[in-house]
């Protein structure tokens, strides 16, 4: 059977969705199919409490400027976040109030958090960006984990636990978990723990009052995607490659696969991937997170002078302020992470308490009288199984890294873990489809 289209792209993700755009922009007869009965993958956003919320990705920041070009393109506005007044933080028993990224703490404490803090910032910049298991200590920093680092470099106070509890908010994974590699990789990949942890002029700067989603939607509109076509299995023979999904089979000149590494697993090659990609695929976890969403009367926390962003190394991990600025309401978005997700996940009623009891130990009583309340389990989701992306944990990244973007046998890689900038973002989905679209027509020209 001669080949029908030019590309089949796995996955209706924005990797999946930018790299059709520019395929078919570039004249190619596409393909995608998406196993969910929706489009946009870890980008989700649904109507909740009179608007709209993404119980994905949420904010962007100037710094990302292919999202920021995309949504333009789409003529999706963006709005600022806001961010007046302090933050709070609970860690244990203590608690106390931070300005910027700057907490309220004893000064030795501090000192040792901003001895691990700058170590570890200057350290990522020299991890090569394009193949971190290239640095000249990738396979020292990878024996590591963050928590090992962290142990080295923080003191053991509560500017250790502190650093611990940010690193959760930051990989939604726990610091034990986590190699150094992959941290310092991330860091320098996402310009730098600055930009990373800062709203104004950060990756939290800008967020979409219609919701994230809707880029995926507004991709989709314009393109030849069919949902509910979970693929099964990619055979590749010398002159084409056949995708057999569970409603049907389409023969092809490429294949784009733009999945987190993990769940290629689900899919049956032939002939079978090379060892090491099949390693890297078993050795990715995601991170886990329950996002979860308070609805209030109005903003109180903003009379207290508070921001309504907080962390702790309790439920409420991060908390981010989701109010509408032409709303009455007042909105906190709360992130569950790591340990903490994985113990609420199979317990909604006891979360939704714990989460509400959190916010009134950093807020004070207002915040114990919600009038709504939603959440959203991303570790429970089949076609994700977990979020905000893939963990590399000690020793992966060094041996398996070189596979994550190696095309085999039509086979071409794409989806925020194989971006080079921006890993773990909406901006590394967009950067690894490029990469990948190019890739493909270097190969049919
Ligand atoms: P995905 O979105 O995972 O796309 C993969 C697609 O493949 C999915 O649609 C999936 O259903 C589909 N699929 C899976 N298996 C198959 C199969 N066998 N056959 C066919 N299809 C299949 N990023 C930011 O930039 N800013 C944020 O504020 C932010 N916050 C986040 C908060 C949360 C709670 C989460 C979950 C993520 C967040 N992210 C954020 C990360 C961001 O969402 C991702 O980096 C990005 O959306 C990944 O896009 P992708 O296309 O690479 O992968």
């Amino acid at each position: 059977m001669a080949p029908e289209y030019d590309v089949v792209i796995v996955g209706a993700g924005l990797a999946g969705l930018r790299a059709a755009q520019l395929l078919q922009l570039a004249g190619k007869h596409v393909l995608v199919l998406e196993a969910r009965e929706r489009v946009g993958g870890r980008t989700h956003s649904v109507p909740f409490a009179g608007g709209t919320i993404d119980l994905g990705a949420r904010w962007i920041g100037p710094k990302q400027r292919r999202i920021v070009a995309l949504a333009e393109s789409l003529q999706l506005a963006k709005r600022e976040q806001p961010e007046h007044g302090a933050s709070a933080w609970k860690i244990g028993a203590a608690s106390g109030r931070a300005r910027g990224l700057t907490p309220q703490i004893p000064f030795m404490q501090m000192l040792s958090m901003l001895n691990a803090t700058i170590r570890m910032e200057w350290t990522a910049r020299g991890v090569p960006k394009h193949a971190p298991w290239q640095a000249a200590r990738a396979a020292e920093w990878d024996k590591r984990s963050v928590a090992d680092f962290l142990q080295n470099h923080a003191g053991d106070g509560l500017g250790h636990a502190m650093l611990s509890a940010s690193m959760r908010v930051l990989f939604a994974a726990e610091p034990r978990d986590i190699s150094l590699l992959h941290a310092l990789f991330y860091i320098h990949s996402g310009a730098g723990l600055q930009h990373i942890m800062s709203v104004r002029g950060g990756a939290q700067h800008w967020w979409f009052p219609e919701g994230a989603g809707a880029i995926a939607q507004r991709l989709a509109r314009d393109l030849n995607v069919q949902l509910s076509e979970p693929v099964r299995a990619i055979t590749a023979s010398a002159s084409q490659l056949e995708v057999t999904s569970a409603r049907g089979r389409y023969v092809c000149r490429r294949v784009i696969v733009a999945l987190p590494p993990v769940l290629t697993q689900e899919i049956q090659f032939s002939p079978k991937l090379p060892a090491l990609r099949q390693q890297l695929a078993q050795s990715t976890p995601m991170g886990a997170v329950i996002k979860c969403f308070v609805q209030y009367p109005a903003p109180f926390w903003r009379d207290a002078g508070l921001s309504g962003e907080a962390f702790s190394d309790g439920p409420a991990g991060l908390v981010m302020d989701g109010t509408h600025p032409e709303r009455s309401a007042g909105s906190l978005i709360v992130f569950i992470l790591g340990d903490q997700a994985r113990h609420y996940s199979t317990r909604p009623e006891e979360r939704k308490r714990a989460v509400i009891a959190a916010l009134g130990e950093l807020f004070g009583a207002p915040a114990l009288s919600p009038n709504d309340y939603h959440d959203h389990d991303w570790c429970s989701e089949a076609y994700s199984r977990g979020c905000y992306s893939g963990i590399f944990g000690p020793g992966v990244l060094s041996s398996c890294g070189p596979a994550l973007r190696e095309p085999t046998s039509g086979i071409h890689w794409a989806g925020t873990e194989t971006a080079i900038e921006h890993e773990g973002y909406m901006e590394g989905a967009l950067e690894s489809a490029e990469r990948a679209a190019a890739e493909v027509l270097k190969q049919l020209s």
